[in-house]
């Protein structure tokens, strides 16, 4: 068998076929999802569609990145089953010449493992870098490997850079030596915290390890980009209350590190008078999975820390346990501490400063998951004109009451587990899981199971499809798991 036409055909698949598989554009993603599963080495079509359907590519990277502008990930889960046969066919035709030409193969994924390390080492050094130094890094390689039929061509250069996201950007910022220095200091101070992490948790058990942190919310978000006509020098967007676009409140959500999301979520609401008048108070929205608390400015306070550690926090731990915080000012370990009873042991790992972006669970992946939730269902009412002003308070309240809910399903223990994985706050990765926010709004279900109107969302532990009405305004509750 002819290598040079094995890798030609192996490319040949995203372009015979990508073009109808990949919803968006990209169709080399295709041949990287193949890829994939071959280095799994199980059958390969199996775990193609087990990747594509679940929304995976390689080990735990989701396919679908939420907060990525680029669609290209996306993939037409329906069009993949009406296709299965045809695909079928093609890939097995294609593993059986891959596996004919297996040493070529190994020396190629040696060669792209050596160019990623090299570009990695030159992003971390934060040394500008151009295709051209990862052609010289792949031909040095091959050379390494004795791979003289490798050329770096430029359509291994693409595939490369679509297969490790590589994109080239504009520099935001030119830093100086002393600037990369601080950033090592910073970087240092994490890998330290992240020791120190795994080292109390092997002796407490992830179980008692938590994660807690404060997330300011607007009373409607929007992501402040809209489609308009290239050129336009004036975009100006309608919201439903322009007021609620800059007014906050703050939500403080624990998880453990044993991927237990607890109950209830602590919330500060923005109240100028610190507290409500009766007639607010008996209309005000409650729920058992709801801690509510105010502030003049909806942001919390040393007040606020002491509430949350005495009436959130400490009737959740055992008498030994661990809470992960960033540095924010109010959470000194004494305040901390000072509201913390005799009989309970806490120990407290104040995350290094500047390194809460690297390390901090709920800042690597889980608030990202959280907003985008909350986006999607903002864009559903906006999209069906439903009538529900989501910045009115109450609804506020229901709608964090509704996510956290949701949220606790057991379908994402593995999800919140990753994050302490993705922080390398442990060394465990955890087994395949559900992305929330594609099981949520990603499904083929169009009808709510109770109404017959158009879902809403996808209950994340009953799995029914849920209408806006009975989904949010009736506040679904729910504890019924089904796997
Ligand atoms: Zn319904
Ligand atoms: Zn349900």
């Amino acid at each position: 068998m002819d290598r040079r036409r094995i890798m030609n055909d192996k490319f040949s698949i995203p372009q015979s076929l990508g073009r109808h598989l990949i919803h968006s554009a990209n169709t080399a993603h295709f041949g990287y999802i193949i890829e994939q599963a071959m280095s799994f080495g199980q059958t390969i079509v199996e775990t193609v569609f087990d990747l594509v359907e679940n929304g995976f590519v390689g080990e735990t990277e989701p396919i679908f990145d939420p907060e990525a502008d680029n669609e290209v990930y996306r993939v037409d889960p329906e069009f993949h089953r009406d296709q299965r046969d045809s695909i079928e066919l093609h890939s097995y035709r294609w593993a059986k010449q891959v596996d004919a030409g297996g040493t070529f193969k190994d020396k190629l994924k040696r060669i792209s493992e050596a160019t990623f390390d090299k570009f990695m080492l030159a992003k971390r050094s934060q040394i500008i870098c151009h295709d051209l130094d990862v052609r010289r890094w792949a031909l040095a390689a091959a050379r390494r490997e004795r791979c003289n039929q490798f050329k770096a061509s430029p359509s291994w250069l693409r595939n490369f850079k679509i297969r490790h996201r590589i994109v080239s950007r504009k520099i935001t910022k030119f830093v100086s030596r002393s600037d990369v220095q601080d950033r090592e200091a910073i970087e240092n101070a994490a890998i330290a915290f992240q020791l120190e992490n795994t080292t109390v948790t092997e002796e407490i058990g992830l179980e008692n390890t938590f994660n807690t942190d404060q997330s300011g919310c607007n009373y409607e978000t929007h992501c402040g980009r809209t489609l308009d006509i290239a050129g336009e020098r004036k975009v100006e967007r309608v919201v439903k209350s322009k007021n609620a676009t800059t007014h906050s409140f703050t939500i403080m959500p624990t998880m453990s590190g044993s991927g237990v999301l607890t109950t209830p979520l602590y919330i500060v609401m923005r109240e100028p008078k610190c507290v409500f008048g009766p007639q607010v108070q008996q209309t005000l929205f409650s729920s058992p999975n709801l801690k509510k608390s105010y502030s003049e400015s909806g942001k919390m306070g040393k007040k606020h820390l002491e509430e949350f550690i005495t009436d959130v926090f400490v009737p959740k731990t055992g008498p030994k346990s661990c809470l992960v915080v960033d540095s924010w000012s109010t959470f000194t370990e004494a305040n901390i501490q000072a509201a913390i009873p005799v009989e309970k042991k806490v120990k407290i790992l104040q995350i290094p400063p500047g390194a809460t972006g690297l390390i901090q669970p709920w800042d690597v992946w889980g608030f990202r998951i959280w907003k985008n939730y909350i986006k999607h269902i903002e864009d559903f009412v906006l999209l069906h004109d439903i009538s529900i002003q989501l910045s009115q308070r109450n609804n506020c309240l229901k709608l964090q009451a509704i996510i956290h809910d949701q949220l606790r399903s057991p379908r994402y223990v593995n999800f919140f587990k990753y994050s302490w994985f993705k922080a390398g706050l442990t060394g465990i990765r955890p087994d395949h899981f559900s992305n929330p926010v594609r099981f949520a709004f990603h499904g083929t279900e169009v009808d709510c199971a109770i109404c017959s109107h158009i879902t809403m969302a996808k209950c994340s532990w009953c799995k029914l499809p849920l209408c806006a009405t009975h989904f949010f305004e009736n506040v679904h509750m729910c504890n019924n798991y089904i796997e």
